[in-house]
């Protein structure tokens, strides 16, 4: 198969160019590098199956022959960065997702949307279930995120409705691994960075906030699993094991035999208090459940900071 990539030399994207090529397919990998970096995909560049483009996803594009599926990752879809660029973060939620929709549509390909946990907002009801419409402030700081992925929802099942477009949506709750960004400010890496470097660990609020953290490898299994079911509504990808904020601390600090202290500093707002994905749907129309338990997935991603 051609597989089109957006925010393929990100996070999740590098990991997912990466084991499509593995599997004997084409990738072309779209990225405009605000928040992806060459250095993720560098080892892929030789690879004749493996195509870069630096490209706005924001802006049309246009792509000679045939793909077989369209994925839609792009996006500034870390706290930090989300609210420093909110203009930009709407803009490849909503008009990025409406060029990748027109590009699928144009070449008949199946639709990926990365969407994500934040379409519940801070939810109102525990664990979140794909039936659950959310607690989204429309104006709130986080707005720019979250309601550019709920929107990419709607554009995605318009364009199914309409065009009969073949189109898989995930929303995929907090993943981890290697590849995430040192400085992308979010929990797993800024803790074990913090760590490293000897720096106290900033803990947010009193560190009672929940999460759950998806190790990359389960979460890149899941969606390469969704992409082949025959399954178009949207679906929960997560690792079902919550923890306090406070909680992955300590684990952190005692997996690297530490002793940074911890830091308390505001809360930041609308801040989601509780996090924890209802993975039912995965288990019966995927078969697929996380496998890599937090501990050994941390050591995994402390290697990988080490070695960075
Ligand atoms: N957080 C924290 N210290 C940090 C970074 C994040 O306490 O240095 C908290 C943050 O307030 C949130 C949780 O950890 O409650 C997860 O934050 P992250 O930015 O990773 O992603 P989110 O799940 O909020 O999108």
């Amino acid at each position: 198969m051609r597989v089109l990539i957006t925010g393929g030399a990100g996070f999740i994207g590098s990991h997912l160019c990466r084991k499509l090529l593995e599997y004997g397919n084409s990738v072309i990998c779209v990225d405009n590098f605000i928040t992806g970096s060459k250095d993720n995909v560098s080892d892929l560049l030789e690879n004749k199956e493996f195509k870069l483009i630096e490209h706005d996803i924001a802006d049309e594009l246009y792509i000679d022959g045939q793909l077989d599926w369209v994925m839609h990752f792009a996006s500034l879809a870390s706290p930090r960065y989300y609210l420093k660029h909110p203009i930009h973060t709407l803009k490849s939620g909503l008009l990025g997702t409406h060029n990748c929709l027109g590009l699928a549509k144009e070449k008949r390909a199946k639709f990926f949307l990365a969407s994500t946990s934040e379409v519940y907002g801070d939810p109102l009801e525990h664990p979140q279930s794909e039936q659950y419409w959310g607690n989204v402030n429309s104006i709130g700081v986080r707005s720019c995120y979250d309601e550019s992925k709920r929107g990419a929802e709607a554009f995605t099942y318009a364009y199914k409705k309409m065009h009969d477009l073949d189109v898989r949506v995930v929303r995929i709750f907090n993943t981890y691994g290697p590849n995430m960004q040192k400085d992308d400010g979010r929990v797993v890496s800024n803790f074990i960075n913090q760590v490293l470097e000897g720096e106290d660990i900033t803990i947010y609020g009193k560190g009672e906030q929940t999460r759950s953290f998806c190790y990359i490898d389960d979460l890149i299994a899941g969606i390469i699993k969704m992409m082949v079911a025959d399954y178009s509504l949207p679906l929960n990808l997560g690792n079902p094991t919550e923890l306090k904020v406070i909680g992955l601390a300590q684990m952190v600090k005692v997996l690297i035999k530490s002793k940074s202290k911890i830091k308390f500093l505001p809360l930041p707002e609308d801040d989601p208090q509780r996090r924890c994905p209802d993975i039912t749907k995965a288990k019966k129309h995927l078969k697929w459940t996380p496998k890599v338990p937090l501990k050994k997935g941390l050591i995994r991603t402390i290697e990988y900071f080490k070695s960075k």
